[in-house]
């Protein structure tokens, strides 16, 4: 039986460990059967779109679809890289679509999205890894829904970043995710063909090309880590000024990905989220079922709001300074 992580537990890998254990009841979601759910669903066939919401198997798909609420994943639906913990295919993806943008920002503009989250697979077999992409539905969706805020989850383009994320910086989203997924001790069995300092380096790069843009990230819990480990990635995306940190329990796709560790309690994760908030991040969500886009919409609001009142409050710290 997988361990229920509180804080004072401190899990380590074991491979004597069963393959699949029962979720607790705190992990169990409704299936989806709404109305709502429905129509997304529809609407993503019919423009041809992939969604990471179906793809990576999404536990909170019937809470978002009802709310009209997609991430549309670009690029393809087949992943040039094999994670242990994520449910896309692999193998190698065909043509970009050349629709996709418009197609994006059509689906955007009928569901009457104030906030939309793009991500993508890893084009490793393409020359710019697929920032090119990104830039054209950043664009389309500019011109198509101009009051849309836009949040991209991008990969790390392994060997192309910096040209990637000036592209990509230029094009001007509102945030840019890139997720670190786990501590840098468990990448060689979980996120085999990254590293962990790179993805850092890809968050610090948007910061110093356009300190406006907010950027995000965040890891699964329940893969085996240990706490102290958890508080050090958050000091790291702090050290690269990283305004919001997410944390969501890992769950096992298929009997091949990853075994779930332990479980972590909803309790642990409220613990890991008020250190992460006293830590400086900007937003935090820390929860079992939080995502990278769950809530997505509702998290930036507040994070923009945050960054309004620490800036009126720098800028009335100042002033007094100079009254004195
Ligand atoms: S949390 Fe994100 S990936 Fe999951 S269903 Fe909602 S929008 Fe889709």
């Amino acid at each position: 039986m997988a361990a229920m992580n509180d804080l004072s537990s401190t899990p380590a890998q074991d491979p004597e460990r069963p393959q699949r254990v029962r979720k607790p009841e705190w992990i169990r979601v409704k299936a989806p059967v709404s109305k709502g759910y429905h129509e997304t669903r529809k609407l993503m066939r019919d423009l041809n779109l992939n969604t990471v919401c179906e793809e990576a198997a999404c536990p909170n798909i019937g809470e978002c679809w009802t709310k009209k609420h997609a991430t549309v994943m670009i690029l393809g639906d087949v992943c040039t890289r094999a994670c242990a913990f994520c449910n896309v295919k692999t193998g190698m993806p065909r043509i970009v679509d050349p629709l996709e943008p418009e197609h994006t920002a059509a689906a955007a503009a009928k569901m009457g999205l104030e906030h939309i989250v793009i991500t993508s697979v890893d084009r490793d077999d393409l020359p710019d890894g697929g920032a090119g992409q990104f830039v054209k539905v950043i664009q389309a969706l500019r011109r198509e829904t101009p009051n849309t805020t836009i949040e991209i989850l991008t990969p790390d383009f392994r060997g192309k970043m910096r040209p990637a994320v000036e592209a990509i910086c230029e094009a001007g989203p509102d945030v840019y995710n890139h997720n670190l997924e786990t501590v840098p001790r468990l990448y060689p069995t979980i996120r085999p063909g990254a590293r962990y300092y790179a993805s850092l380096r890809l968050l610090e790069e948007v910061k110093s090309h356009d300190p406006l843009i907010f950027t995000k990230s965040g890891i699964m819990l329940g893969l085996g880590e240990q706490r102290l480990e958890v508080h050090q990635v958050m000091d790291d995306m702090r050290s690269a000024d990283i305004d919001f940190m997410t944390m969501g329990q890992y769950l096992q796709p298929t009997p091949k990905h990853a075994t779930v560790m332990d479980f972590v309690t909803p309790k642990a994760f409220t613990a890991f989220g008020a250190i992460a908030r006293a830590k400086g991040f900007l937003q935090v969500a820390s929860s079992p079922l939080t995502r990278s886009s769950y809530h997505a919409g509702e998290d930036f609001a507040q994070m923009r709001a945050a960054r309004e009142a620490k800036l009126a409050q720098k800028q009335t710290q100042k002033k007094a300074g100079r009254e004195i």
